[in-house]
């Protein structure tokens, strides 16, 4: 057998959940003795958590690396005599065939931005840029080489099950989003206003970060979610439905013309689809967790429950708007959301903040820029900052 081929992995936010898991993909993969693939992290970038980035950077033996926190920087280069300090997130680019987005929020914009118009694979986690950034993420998709391979599992079911198809264009029907339904599934409005925390961190199935945590537990997680889904894949809103699937085994279907449905179905384990998105078209060769059909027994499926779960429309409407108004609702929630994890408000506050925030969107006139987007993102953190405090 020949020695296996290179592939060289930056990973923009990898101390955290899905930066992690991406890591653990890499030693695994790279553990096996047939391998045909040999990733190397080259490039590694985080917000502030030095301490972690200083030991993965060790332990792969990382020769650049890039922090947001300019406060930190200091600190990594004593650490970390030898390796480049990039000055931003977007600059580990270079230095890499995939990049993994693993920032959370409209943080990720620059790296999202960056990778496509480097030509390069856009191994896609930060579901924010994208939902933000739709008219200005498009075009740079035909950048020769560019390409998004998603690592929301949702989406990552998606883009396998169009695999099924060669003409994606017209014999699509619907996709069909699978949901958890999050810690609060089956709860009314009334039942949840003093809900804690803690409840709300305690997902049943997945376990992530604390603000999709958070946007799981409202639904707004599977609202950007169709907002994704319309970005990655071209259908229109009203052929993108959500479905509550409480096993999290199903990560998503897609129906076609003919009335076939192809399902997705894995353990929920975001591995998966990061193995995916650095192998495709082929797959790694590690299985992380394999379904005992013995233990199975049943999968069940619900419509989700619209008045309690209110972000999920709000995320549809400001979808169907289009223009900025994603990235001012995406903004807005992110205010409310950093507000509910730091104790200042009620649970039920959230989708309230984000409605009364959309009412003062405006999208600017004329083709969008990254500009605008930056500024409806500050108008809609803004906004949400105005209703929170009145
Ligand atoms: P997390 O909070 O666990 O980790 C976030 C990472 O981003 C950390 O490494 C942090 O240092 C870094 N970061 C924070 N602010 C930054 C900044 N300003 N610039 C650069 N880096 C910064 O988050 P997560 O759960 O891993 O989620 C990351 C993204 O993946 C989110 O967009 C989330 O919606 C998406 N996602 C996550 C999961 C999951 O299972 N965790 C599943 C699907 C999608
Ligand atoms: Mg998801």
């Amino acid at each position: 057998m020949g020695s296996p081929t290179t592939v060289r992995v930056a990973i923009a936010g990898s101390t955290g959940s899905i930066g992690t898991q991406t890591l653990d993909v890499v030693r695994a993969e790279n553990a096996r003795p047939d391998r045909d693939v040999e990733y190397v992290v080259t490039a590694l970038g985080v917000g502030s958590s030095i301490d972690a980035l200083v030991a993965q950077a060790r332990e792969f033996s990382v020769g650049v690396v890039a922090v947001a926190d300019p406060a930190r920087v200091a600190e990594v280069r004593e650490a970390l005599p030898g390796v480049v300090i990039e000055p931003t997130m977007s600059d580990l680019v270079a230095h890499a065939d995939v990049v993994v987005n693993a920032v959370v929020g409209f943080a990720g914009l620059d790296v999202t931005l960056a990778t496509l118009a480097a030509g390069k694979r856009l191994a896609l986690a930060n579901k924010e840029s994208l939902i933000a950034a739709g008219p200005v993420v498009r075009p740079l998709r035909s950048t020769p080489g560019a390409e998004i391979v998603p690592v929301d599992s949702e989406h990552c079911a998606v883009h396998q099950c169009l695999r099924s198809t060669v003409r994606e264009g017209v014999e699509v029907a619907r996709i069909v989003l699978t949901a958890s339904g999050g810690p609060f599934r089956g709860r009314g409005v009334d039942d949840l206003r003093d809900v804690t925390v803690d409840q709300a961190l305690a997902h049943p199935t997945w376990s992530m970060g604390p603000k999709i945590t958070i946007d799981s537990s409202t639904l707004m997680n599977k609202g950007l979610e169709v907002i994704e889904a319309h970005e990655l894949f071209g259908v229109p809103y009203d052929r993108i439905e959500v479905v509550v699937h409480p096993q999290s085994v199903v990560h998503s279907m897609v129906e076609f013309t003919d009335g076939c449905t192809m399902a997705q179905l894995s353990l929920p384990d975001m591995r998966l689809p990061i193995g995916y998105a650095l192998a495709h078209p082929h797959r790694i060769a590690t299985p992380f967790g394999r379904i005992d059909w013995s233990r199975l027994e049943r999968l069940d499926f619900a419509p989700p429950d619209r008045g309690t779960f209110r972000c999920l429309d709000l995320a549809y409407e400001a979808g169907r708007v289009g223009g900025t108004a994603p990235a001012f609702m995406s903004a807005a929630n992110e205010v409310a959301v950093e507000r509910f994890l730091e104790g200042g408000m009620r649970w039920t506050a959230i989708a309230e903040t984000v409605e009364s925030a959309l009412q003062s969107h405006v999208t600017p006139s004329g083709e969008l820029t990254a500009h605008d987007i930056v500024e409806a993102d500050q108008r809609g953190r803004e906004a949400a900052r105005r209703v929170l405090s009145r």
